[in-house]
Parts: structure tokens; C-alpha cells; sequence
């Protein structure tokens, strides 16, 4: 089926192997002790801060698009907040639950386009599931599978030895290590969520660089969890034929909406 943007391959069958909703719940229980954590050292920024009540509005342009690569995505109680730490880091965990630490927008003086091309990939890796599929390679790995088929775990729920499991590694989602082809597929898809949303693709060129540059300093965190090249600024370069014309179509959309060039019916 040919469909605008770009093009990234099926999701692994290992994320079958995990229940999505299991992983949801352990990403919320996980991403609220966070939130609280910091929340009593302080270090929450306020909602009605100018830093937040941007990122919110950058995130919730990217949001509106997301159901595009994952139907479940309308039905997330999705979270932004903004932590104060000099850590250059930022993430979404399954169930739409994202956080950006200060340092990233801070030492990379981001623009609103390269920020919302980091908080695109970071939703990316969310609404494609690649913790659900870290999970279900592990669960393979050690052995456990579901008891006996759909049938079976249809009458008696879902095998216990799997809530066992994601529980376990729900404790350290943030501690998941993504592959290679993970980061490519969210740079890709990220760029694309930020294209439809109206965010200029070519700031994810721009981004790369400023990280690089950072990372000549010293490696921020966000660079040691995603491994950097030239060959992902190729990527991004070689992809952004198939994004233009997104960006393209909701600039206008914007300008229409603004200036109410065309009539409402
Ligand atoms: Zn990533």
C-alpha cells in the first residue's frame, strides 16, 4: 500500500510474545516513581513555566500525529514533563510517557524544530514498540512462552509467568538498550511525525550536528543510548525527499488556519 512518508519495515514478531498493555502499565508505574523522585528533590519544573508550557505545545502538535503509526496511541494518557538536570537526555516510554531533562535544551540551545525532532524520535520509539519488542527477544531468551496459544490464554487470562517477566523489566525499561535499526526507524518516523506536524525536517541535520559537537566536549547521555555516525545524517538527508512534501502540506494547512484564506465550508 503506498502511503506519503517514509518507508520503515513490519515490527518484530517478539513483540507479540508481551501483552502492549502489560508493558503500558509497567511503563506508567515506572515513569510515575521518576516524576515523583523528582518531584521531591525539586527538580520538576513547573508546569506554568515558559520551558514546560513550550515543550507541552511542541509535544502535543507531535501527539495529534501519532496515531498515523500506532491506533493505540489515541487512547494513551500521554504525560510531558520537563526535569531539571544537566544531563543532555530525553525519552518516551511505551504508553506515551515523555520527559526531557533541562540539559538537553540548555547546552544544545535548541530551536522548537530540533526539539521537537528529538521528542519525535523519542515518540517514535514508542509507537513502534521497540521496548515491547526488547522485551518479548528477551522473554524468548529465557525461555518464556505463552502456555497454549490464543485458545487457552483467551479462557485463562494471560500467562502468569509473563506478568512475572514484564513486572521484572518494567523496574528497568529506562535502562533498555535500542538496536541500531531501532534508532534509524525512529529517526525516520520521528522526522516524518515532525514533518506532519508542521516542524521543519531539515532541523533533524542541524540537531546531529549540534550533538556531535557537544559530544567532542563530553558525551552527553543521550548520545551513549544513541549512537551516533555520519551515516545518520545521511539517513536523515536521504529521507527528507519523502517529508518535504508532509511539511509542506501542514505549513499551508497553518497559513490557511491563520490568515483564513479559505472559506470555513
Ligand atoms: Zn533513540
Amino acid at each position: 500500500m503506498a502511503r506519503d512518508g517514509v518507508e520503515v519495515g513490519g515490527t518484530s514478531a517478539f513483540a507479540q510474545l508481551v501483552p502492549a498493555g502489560e508493558v503500558e502499565s509497567a511503563a506508567s508505574n515506572e515513569y510515575r516513581q521518576l516524576i515523583a523522585e523528582a518531584y521531591k528533590k525539586g527538580l520538576l519544573k513547573s508546569s506554568e513555566g515558559a520551558q514546560v508550557v513550550r515543550l507541552r505545545s511542541i509535544a502535543k502538535k507531535l501527539i495529534e500525529q501519532s496515531p498515523v503509526w500506532n491506533e493505540r496511541a489515541k487512547q494513551w494518557s500521554w504525560e510531558v514533563n520537563l526535569i531539571e538536570s544537566p544531563q543532555v537526555n530525553a525519552f518516551c516510554m511505551p504508553g506515551g510517557k515523555i520527559a526531557v531533562y533541562t540539559g538537553l535544551i540548555d547546552k544544545l540551545n535548541l530551536t522548537e524544530d530540533e526539539l521537537a525532532m528529538v521528542v519525535g524520535h523519542e515518540i517514535a520509539h514508542a509507537l513502534r514498540e521497540h521496548a515491547r519488542q526488547r522485551m518479548g527477544k528477551g522473554m524468548a531468551t529465557e525461555g518464556v512462552t505463552r502456555l497454549g496459544g490464543a485458545v487457552i490464554a483467551g479462557i485463562f487470562g494471560i500467562d502468569p509467568r509473563i506478568t512475572d517477566f514484564v513486572a521484572k523489566q518494567g523496574a528497568s525499561l529506562l535502562s533498555l538498550k535500542f538496536s541500531r535499526e531501532d534508532e534509524t526507524e525512529a529517526d525516520l518516523v520521528g522526522m516524518e511525525l515532525a514533518a506532519r506536524a508542521g516542524f521543519d525536517p531539515r532541523a533533524g541535520v542541524s540537531l546531529w550536528k549540534k550533538m556531535s559537537a557537544e559530544n567532542a566536549q563530553s558525551p552527553p547521555q543521550w548520545m551513549s543510548t544513541h549512537p551516533s555516525s555520519t551515516n545518520r545524517v545521511k539517513d536523515i538527508e536521504l529521507n527528507l525527499n519523502k517529508v518535504m512534501p508532509l511539511f509542506e502540506k501542514a505549513q499551508h494547512a497553518e497559513r490557511v488556519e491563520k490568515y483564513n484564506l479559505e472559506p470555513k465550508n
